[in-house]
């Protein structure tokens, strides 16, 4: 099979396209066509060497798949080969033409979501729900201001938001992006390039604040968002790349908090409640995963350059 190989930490030029035996499944493991594999911002610090967990080289990246059960171990009863599923984390890597996961990551994809858009459920949009209900324990009347909104991840939590009858803010940066925002669902967007957009959310919720920030990149923006908050306000860390300076007395003053979280250290109840909120959502339609971008495996090194740079407007991902 083809298969995306890093063999050495470092810039996208690492991710190098290789021919590689089809792995055959071990007890308790699925093997899984992919029809498509969705590209994270932390396979881009993963590659580059400098995130919490470093494989072991060489590995092939990415955790999201959908696509086709190809075989399974004798002790696999949740799936049979031919049923359409995606992968919540993969063993062997998914930015190939086969990849291995355990059973218990691999859930059914419905009839009417396609390949791509499986491709950017499980961090993505499991990001998204778990940060809304679990860590920021959104109530339905609240205001969200989803801080980079026009990502993956910014996406599902406007249409979560919208859905859990919440006020919905969305930031981005582009005009596509913006649109894109407000028609997913955000009431208001702002543009998060313009230096003011703070003092423009705030002036939209009448100088009350905003309940809850979803921050997509809190080292730029963490000391504002804590300056937005109304009451018990809440601050969820989602993305971060590096370090800021804040006054905590901005949280003291309104009884606020700041909280980080990964989606990796989801117990297994949450986990359990995210598969179903994602099901769910597909089912009734309020989740719609946006995809922006197919590019090809070979394409992987272009595809790291992509999610990097500004302008997002939903999901990049790779069609072996
Ligand atoms: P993505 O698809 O690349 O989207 C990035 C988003 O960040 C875009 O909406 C982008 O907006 C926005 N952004 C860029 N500059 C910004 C700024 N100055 N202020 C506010 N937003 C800004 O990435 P993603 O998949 O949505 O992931 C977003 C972040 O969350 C990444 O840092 C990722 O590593 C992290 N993440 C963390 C977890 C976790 O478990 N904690 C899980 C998933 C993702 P424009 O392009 O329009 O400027």
């Amino acid at each position: 099979m083809k298969a995306i190989q890093i063999h050495q930490f470092g810039g996208p030029e690492v991710l190098e396209l290789h021919e590689l035996p089809i792995p055959t499944p071990g007890p308790g493991q699925v093997l899984v066509k992919v029809r498509a594999a969705g590209v994270n911002p932390y396979e881009t610090y993963m590659r580059a060497g400098t995130y919490a967990i470093k494989p072991t080289l060489p590995f092939t990246p990415g955790s999201d798949a959908a696509g086709v059960v190809e075989a399974v171990a004798a002790d696999v009863t949740k799936v049979k080969p031919g049923d359409r599923v995606y992968t919540a984390t993969t063993v062997t890597g998914s930015y190939a033409e086969y990849t291995l996961a355990l059973e218990s990551a691999v859930h059914p994809l419905p009839a009417d979501t396609s390949f791509v858009q499986g491709a950017g459920l499980w961090v993505p949009c499991g990001t998204a729900f778990t940060a809304l209900r679990h860590h920021a324990q959104a109530r339905p009347g609240e205001t969200v201001l989803v801080h980079g909104a026009s990502g993956g991840v910014g996406i599902a939590a406007i249409q979560f938001a919208r859905a859990m009858g919440l006020q919905v803010f969305g930031t981005a940066s582009s005009p596509k992006g913006l649109d894109l925002v407000r028609e997913e669902g955000a009431h208001r967007v702002f543009d998060h390039s313009r230096p003011d957009h703070g003092e423009e959310i705030l002036r939209a919720t009448g100088g009350r604040g905003v309940d809850v920030v979803l921050e997509m990149l809190a080292n730029v923006n963490l000391a504002m968002d804590l300056k937005l908050l109304a009451m018990d306000g809440r601050v969820i860390i989602i993305g971060n790349r590096g370090e800021i300076a804040i006054n905590p007395r901005d949280l003291m003053a309104r009884r606020a908090s700041a909280k980080g979280f990964t989606l990796w250290a989801a117990t297994a109840a949450e986990t359990g409640e995210i598969h179903a909120a994602m099901a769910a959502g597909l089912e009734n339609g309020t989740l719609r995963p946006i995809v922006s971008k197919e590019l090809p495996l070979k394409d992987a090194p272009q595809a790291h350059k992509d999610i990097m740079a500004p302008g997002a407007s939903g999901k990049i991902v790779l069609v072996p």
